[in-house]
């Protein structure tokens, strides 16, 4: 079982993320949880460079970049543990470079998408958990973790909500795969919600 989590910054996916991973060892499961992008050794070198560059990463070449980090990640991390049985539990994969490039207006999102799906062979998660948090509410809780800002968390305002709506659209269109929780809610009580949801697919 492949569970993805997707959303903004700041809405909460490294805690959704560990609540889970509790969960599912708690029912027996072997649980992977990894992140995109850096989730692999050549992954790390990647989210250097697309995180931490200073200066402009053309827009294609970021996209490469992604890809490329998604298509080692996928191959070597991914593959194997669903072939194990083991549980995938992961932070962000394809819908994240969908929505943060289409939300930058530069790159069409459907070449976006069929960049990353030619870079994993088509695969597709089980179940994508879309945190939905308002941005103005997201980077209050960042500012209060005292988290430091990576490039594009720094980005402004109105991008960040371009980003909300085109997550949103996403999971409009794939309504079978995305389970679209209310993230400004308890944190234990969104993680039941998405156990439940889990439930079916274990
Ligand atoms: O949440 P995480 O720390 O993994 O992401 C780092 C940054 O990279 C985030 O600010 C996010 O905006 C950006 N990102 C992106 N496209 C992706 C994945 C992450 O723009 N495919
Ligand atoms: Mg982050």
């Amino acid at each position: 079982v492949w569970i993805t989590l997707e959303g903004g910054d700041g809405v909460g996916k490294t805690t959704q993320a560990a609540l889970l991973e509790a969960w599912l060892g708690s029912k027996g499961r072997t649980v992977v949880r990894t992140r995109e992008p850096g989730g692999s050794e050549v992954g790390t070198l990647i989210r250097e460079i697309v995180l931490h560059h200073r200066g402009d990463v053309a827009p294609r070449a970021e996209a490469l970049l992604y890809a490329a980090d998604r298509a080692h990640h996928v191959a070597t991390v991914v593959r194997p543990a669903l072939e194990r049985g083991d549980v995938v539990l992961q932070d962000r994969y394809l819908d994240s470079s969908v929505a943060y490039q289409g939300a930058g207006r530069v790159l069409d999102p459907a070449e976006v998408r069929s960049l990353s799906l030619w870079a994993t062979e088509n695969a597709l998660p089980d179940i994508t958990v879309l945190l939905d948090l308002d941005p103005v509410a997201a980077r209050e809780r960042l500012d209060a973790a005292d988290k430091p800002f990576d490039r594009l968390e720094a980005e402004k305002a109105d991008f960040h909500a371009r980003v909300r709506h085109a997550f949103l659209s996403l999971a409009e269109a794939e309504p079978e795969r995305f389970l679209v929780v209310d993230a400004s809610r308890d944190p234990a009580d969104i993680s039941r919600e998405i156990q439940q949801r889990m439930t079916a697919l274990l």
